[in-house]
């Protein structure tokens, strides 16, 4: 009955050209891969769907400290971190990232998680408690959602940057604490989150505003702080996750905020509590790469994505502009992340197979990740791309129109 069920799910799934499959990488990192696909071909793949914006996941530095310390600490936490998973070396990524948010949250403390999905659920669910009302943006991600789906709190949902709509629902509230939650950096679109406006927003209204930083750390900002660098920001109303599995270069997340409120997650959170902490491996080498990720490396990096992206962009636009008939569309985006709308859900994995087969990976992105009608190809750029492969890229996309 539940396999006759599910074959039903999938069977509809796949009507609507809807199925995910995994590829299985077998040797390199992004940009250049080797890759056996669904169809069972092993191909050497150009990628343009990695988060590791800065190349840092195969930067040599990073893997000998992950050897280090491996041979200092074995493999494995064994426990969570209230227990005995906590080592020195996640005490010392705590404080470092605590350094590095001093200038933007007064009295700022970090608080390690294994994953960013985890560290937003925990977030959300400690601080949303039957005494708040959360204010969610329209376009969060998912672990975002799942946060407020289940955070004992209300919550209301405004429209994307629509920071007066935001305004009208806290004018409303009547909630002794209130929550506003955004991404700041939209990670189907690119775009950035008005920042600023919104923490006015919670100034004004007695609120928090809990940042996803998910695809601005590293990234954004001269020193690579992330959205509240990139923005000037400084409140004790802040509180920023960010993920260490993206521009990083290797696993695990963290909250950073006022010391009250990591204080409090450490006896509230239960994704902290009752999981097994990361493994003190990876800890150390994320020493050494938020090193990169801060200095000189990272700046250069940093500069070239910039000039990456300028190129993506105007190879995109005029290709769009020899075309006008067709109904593709480059997202406005600021970021590494440049999405290409194309519409149905056939047509965008039709066009992915097409580019997959030529080398190139740039994924589909399909409803309900993306609203209906607005399939796209998600083309992510890394400081390791060369200007010659962004140009690959444009030329093979040119060949599909
Ligand atoms: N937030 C955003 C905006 C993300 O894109 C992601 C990763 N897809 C996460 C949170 C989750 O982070 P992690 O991959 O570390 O679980």
């Amino acid at each position: 009955m539940l396999l006759d069920h599910l074959q039903g799910k999938l069977a509809a799934i796949e009507a609507q050209s809807l199925t995910r499959f995994t590829r299985i990488a077998e040797t390199g990192t992004a940009p250049h891969q080797t890759v056996r696909g669904a169809d069972g071909v092993t191909r050497e793949l150009l990628m343009f769907c990695s988060n590791d914006y800065l190349g840092l996941a195969a930067h040599p530095a990073v893997a000998q400290a992950l050897i280090d310390g491996a041979h200092r600490y074995g493999g494995g936490s064994g426990a969570s971190p209230l227990v005995s998973g906590h080592s020195r070396a996640h005490h010392e990524v705590e404080a470092e990232l605590a350094r590095w948010f001093a200038p933007h949250i007064p009295s700022a403390r970090a608080i390690g998680f294994c994953t960013g999905y985890m560290a937003n659920l925990a977030v959300i669910t400690a601080l949303g408690d039957a005494e708040a009302e959360i204010f969610s943006e329209a376009l969060n991600h998912a672990s975002l959602i799942d946060g407020t789906r289940l955070a004992k709190a209300p919550v209301k949902r405004y429209g994307h940057c629509d920071v007066e709509g935001l305004r009208a629902l806290l004018a409303a509230s009547t909630a002794r604490i209130k929550l506003i939650v955004t991404d700041a950096v939209f990670s189907m679109d690119g775009d950035i989150a008005p920042l600023p406006a919104l923490l006015a927003a919670a100034e004004d209204f007695d609120a928090w505003l809990i940042v996803d930083d998910a695809h601005g750390l590293g990234v954004l900002g001269e020193q690579g702080v992330g959205s509240l660098e990139h923005f000037g920001l400084c409140s004790e109303r802040l509180i920023v996750m960010g993920t260490l599995g993206k521009s990083a270069g290797l696993a695990g997340a963290f909250v950073v905020a006022h010391e009250t409120v990591t204080g409090y997650l450490l006896q509230a959170a239960r994704n902290y509590i009752f999981s097994t902490a990361s493994p003190p491996a990876v800890e150390h080498a994320l020493l050494t790469s938020l090193q990169l990720m801060r200095g000189d490396l990272g700046r250069e990096r940093r500069v070239h994505l910039r000039s990456l992206q300028a190129q993506l962009r105007e190879g995109i636009t005029a290709l769009l502009s020899r075309h006008p008939s067709l109904t593709w569309r480059l997202a406005a985006s600021e970021t590494p992340i440049q999405p290409l709308i194309i519409g149905g859900n056939a047509e965008v994995m039709a066009l992915a197979a097409t580019l997959e087969r030529e080398g190139l990976r740039v994924p589909g992105i399909r409803p309900p990740t993306v609203p209906q009608g607005e399939a796209r190809l998600r083309i992510t750029l890394c400081a390791t791309h060369t200007a010659a492969d962004v140009d690959c890229l444009v030329a093979a996309l040119e060949r599909c129109v």
